[in-house]
């Protein structure tokens, strides 16, 4: 019998990266012998064990490999006790990271937020704890806006001043694609298991203060007649940081320019009480009906737990689920992978970032043990 193959590179990178990358393989090879596919998994090395290992965070051979592969499956990178120590474009997170984004254009950012809801008390949002009614997905602009836009930089000025300046730039045809995959992406969630109805898109911007602004929400609102299931909100940003912390369970998918976005999809990830909870993915143009991503946790390398078995692998095994949602188009195993979490979560496994001392019903368990539990549950 044939069955599909699918060719990942899985770059683990540095810190905890390794330790939650093999939990995702363990994860991905049950999922290969439940459901008739085949995913050939290449490993290589970035971030720092890209420098030991060839003198690049993004060694030839790595980028060689993301080149021939369907997706890549990322860790972290970077360790803030030698970042220091080489100049900012040889750091891994420019060199590899941003190098990796801009070469496969990855122009949008998709982080999914969501509370279990027997993961209550890891909310800061206290009057949330009890409803757990939280499930945000940000969609960010990735590659334009104010990191990109240019002129940009810093020079002298009379007086012996200096003057900084960052330009924020966004063409009609940039904010169109990232809004076409906000309202994709939020007509795809309202046909998972338990999601809300009608699906619904808030667009923020700051069209009182910023021309960028005016045409983001005329471009976002013409998207939006394409879209007629999917009710459409625009909200300034200011409003959205607080309406975030106040009723976040009132938002479903979040539309985002890339500085807004930045700071609204972390902040958004604090809902869910751990970054060992929260993946994502970013996406690049479709090629051949299949969309390129890359896939990667939150959060970092997270050197004060690194090498003690302790990281949750729930974000890097969720990064996993949505490579094979978005990228292969796989909801079955998708689907099988959100259901094995749940029961693992159900079960009272808990690593130590989503542990509750005061509930006897749950146990401590390991990076490994969860994986463990979580492919056992496939
Ligand atoms: P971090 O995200 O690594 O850690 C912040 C806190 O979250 C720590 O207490 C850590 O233990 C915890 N945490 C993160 N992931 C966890 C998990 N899976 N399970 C349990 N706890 C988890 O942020 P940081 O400490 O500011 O950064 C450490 C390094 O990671 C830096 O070098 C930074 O540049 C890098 N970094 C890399 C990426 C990336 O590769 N995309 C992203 C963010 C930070």
């Amino acid at each position: 019998m044939n069955h599909q193959i699918f060719k990942i590179a899985a770059l683990a990178g540095d810190g905890i990266g390794p330790e939650v990358m093999r939990e995702a393989i363990k994860v991905l090879r049950a999922v290969e012998s439940k459901f008739r596919i085949r995913f050939t998994i290449t490993e290589a090395a970035v971030g720092w064990a890209g420098i030991d290992a060839a003198g690049h965070a993004l060694p030839a051979d790595t980028l060689a490999l993301c080149r021939q592969s369907d997706a890549i499956l990322f860790g972290s990178v970077g360790l803030p006790q030698r970042d220091p120590g080489i100049s900012k474009e040889a750091r891994p997170e420019r060199a590899a990271l941003m190098r990796l984004r801009q070469e496969f254009q990855l122009f949008a950012n998709l982080r999914p937020v969501k509370l279990w809801p027997e993961l209550g008390h890891v909310c800061p949002v206290i009057s949330q704890r009890r409803s757990a009614g939280i499930d945000i997905l940000v969609v960010r602009e990735l590659i334009g806006g104010l990191y990109f836009g240019t002129p940009k930089g810093i020079d002298p000025i009379e007086g012996g001043q200096r003057r900084a300046v960052d330009t924020m730039v966004y063409t009609t045809g940039e904010i169109e694609r990232i809004a076409q995959v906000a309202f994709q992406a939020a007509e795809k969630r309202a046909g998972y298991p338990g999601s809300r109805q009608p699906p619904k898109v808030t667009s923020i911007d700051k069209m009182n203060v910023l021309e960028n602004g005016i045409l983001w929400r005329e471009v976002v609102t013409e998207v939006a007649q394409q879209y007629p299931r999917v009710t459409l909100e625009h909200m300034l940003v200011d409003n959205a940081a607080m309406q975030l912390m106040l009723r976040p369970s009132q938002f479903d998918v979040v539309l985002c320019e890339n500085l807004f976005g930045d700071i609204l999809s972390d902040e958004a990830a604090a809902l869910a009480g751990s970054l060992g909870m929260v993946p994502s993915a970013s996406l690049g143009a479709t090629k051949g009906g299949c969309v390129f991503g890359l896939y990667e946790p939150a959060g970092g390398t997270a050197p004060d737990i690194a090498g003690t078995n302790s990281a949750n692998p729930i974000a890097q095994i969720l990064s996993a689920a949505m490579m094979l949602d978005f990228s292969f188009k796989l909801s079955a195993p998708r689907d099988a992978i959100l259901t094995a979490i749940a029961q693992a979560i159900a079960a009272g496994n808990r690593t130590g970032d989503i542990h509750d001392a005061s509930d006897t019903a749950c146990k401590k368990v390991s990076t490994s043990q969860m994986g463990d539990a979580i492919a056992a549950a496939i």
